[in-house]
């Protein structure tokens, strides 16, 4: 039997929870791995001076697959994201995120069936800003006085830059094509804001529209724009198939897409590159949930059946899935969140959970 090797980062808040459910579970498939686990993140800030050491990128370099539990970012100071910093140094530029309603849960719409897929590399999130009153930022103030004269700006402003650019958009609308090829989609929406932000979200439009025309007559093609999207998704989510997005926008509907299909708790993910594929799930560390086994650990198992698929185990996806499938269906074992009642006494924690699956496993 082939023996895989996969990075495993545990992460911080209720990652270490939660990727520890989703090893049991992928390890209870049978299929064959051997983990490497790195760690990353603020307890690794403090031990190294760098949430990110280069053995973690290293270890995703040589073994090209992983998985990774939730990293806190701090908030508006700190050390810059770690999850964004791994998407960006492994060139892991495609986010799919697909964002399937299983039965048994709760939600505003029967049958959604969407899948996001995300440009992860640049973008509001390329982490170019400029603070306020800095003297970078003056200096970048009087360079956009001098191209732009009209340019109006309140005083002292931060700024942030939004880079788009073709390259990356030709890949990223591309791979959501073949994405609705490969699973049998009839239709990809590209979401943008080219009305107002008519340089950046434009290009995104224009080579959306260019890369659609290779597919005329296999898979349909339309727009959105974006403010409108959310109102849409909301409203008639099963309009839509496969969203194509800038990194920013396909940020904020996937929380969106996830309380369609019954939270965060669900939701899961993969970042993809031609060189590696990282797996996590779509939600965050929830740091008021660390340590309580209290965190819904299917995103991350559901993380772990998209990344047996990319390793060609599709037979222990399958079972792995069908188990997680069973349990929401049953409702009975599962994490409080996706109970009727958020203090429900028969909530089970997240180890229970996993153990529910995996004897679920063995039965079907
Ligand atoms: P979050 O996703 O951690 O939490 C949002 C809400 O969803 C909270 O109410 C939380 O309790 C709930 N939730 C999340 N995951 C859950 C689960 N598995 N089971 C049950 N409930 C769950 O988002 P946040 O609070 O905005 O962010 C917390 C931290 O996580 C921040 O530092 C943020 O930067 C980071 N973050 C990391 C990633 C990542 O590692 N890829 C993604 C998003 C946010």
């Amino acid at each position: 039997m082939k023996k895989h090797k996969v990075t495993l980062i545990p992460g911080d808040g209720i990652g270490p929870e939660v990727s520890t459910a989703a090893r049991r579970c992928i390890e209870a498939t049978g299929v064959a791995i051997d983990w490497e686990v790195a760690h990353a993140g603020a307890d690794v800030m403090e031990k190294m001076g760098t949430p990110l050491p280069d053995e973690v990128l290293e270890s995703i370099r040589r073994n090209k697959v992983a998985i990774k539990g939730p990293i806190t970012t701090p908030v508006g100071s700190g050390f810059r994201s770690v999850n964004v910093a791994l998407r960006k140094e492994l060139e892991l530029y495609a986010c799919l995120r697909p964002c399937k309603l299983y039965d048994g849960i709760k939600s505003l719409h029967p049958g959604v069936n969407l899948i996001i897929v995300r440009e992860n590399t640049e973008d509001l999130y390329a982490g170019i800003e400029f603070e306020a009153g800095a003297k970078e930022t003056t200096a970048l103030l009087e360079k956009i006085k001098e191209l732009n004269p009209k340019a109006r700006m309140n005083p002292c402003p931060a700024i942030s830059i939004k880079p788009i650019s073709e390259s990356a958009t030709r890949k990223i609308v591309t791979f959501a094509f073949e994405t609705a090829l490969k699973n049998g989609r009839k239709k990809v929406t590209a979401v943008h804001k080219a009305n107002i932000m008519k340089c950046t979200d434009g290009l995104f439009l224009r080579v959306a529209k260019d890369v659609a025309k290779q597919y005329e007559g296999r898979i349909q093609f339309e727009d959105r724009i974006v403010d409108n999207m959310c109102m849409q998704l909301v409203q008639r989510p099963n309009d839509y198939d496969v969203l194509v997005l800038p990194n920013l926008y396909g940020d904020i509907i996937s929380d969106l897409c996830a309380g369609l299909i019954g939270g965060l708790g669900i939701a899961p993910g993969a970042n993809i590159g031609d060189e590696a594929a990282l797996f996590e799930a779509t939600h965050g560390s929830a740091p008021k949930y660390k340590g309580l086994n209290k965190a819904n650990p299917t995103a991350m198992i559901l993380s772990g059946v998209l990344m047996l698929n990319h390793l060609g185990e599709k037979a222990a996806a399958e079972r792995l899935e069908k188990a997680v499938a069973h349990i929401l269906r049953e409702g009975r074992y599962v994490t409080y969140d996706l109970k009727a009642d958020r203090n429900d006494k028969t909530a089970v924690g997240t180890s229970q959970m996993a153990d529910a699956i995996i004897k679920a496993m063995g039965q079907h």
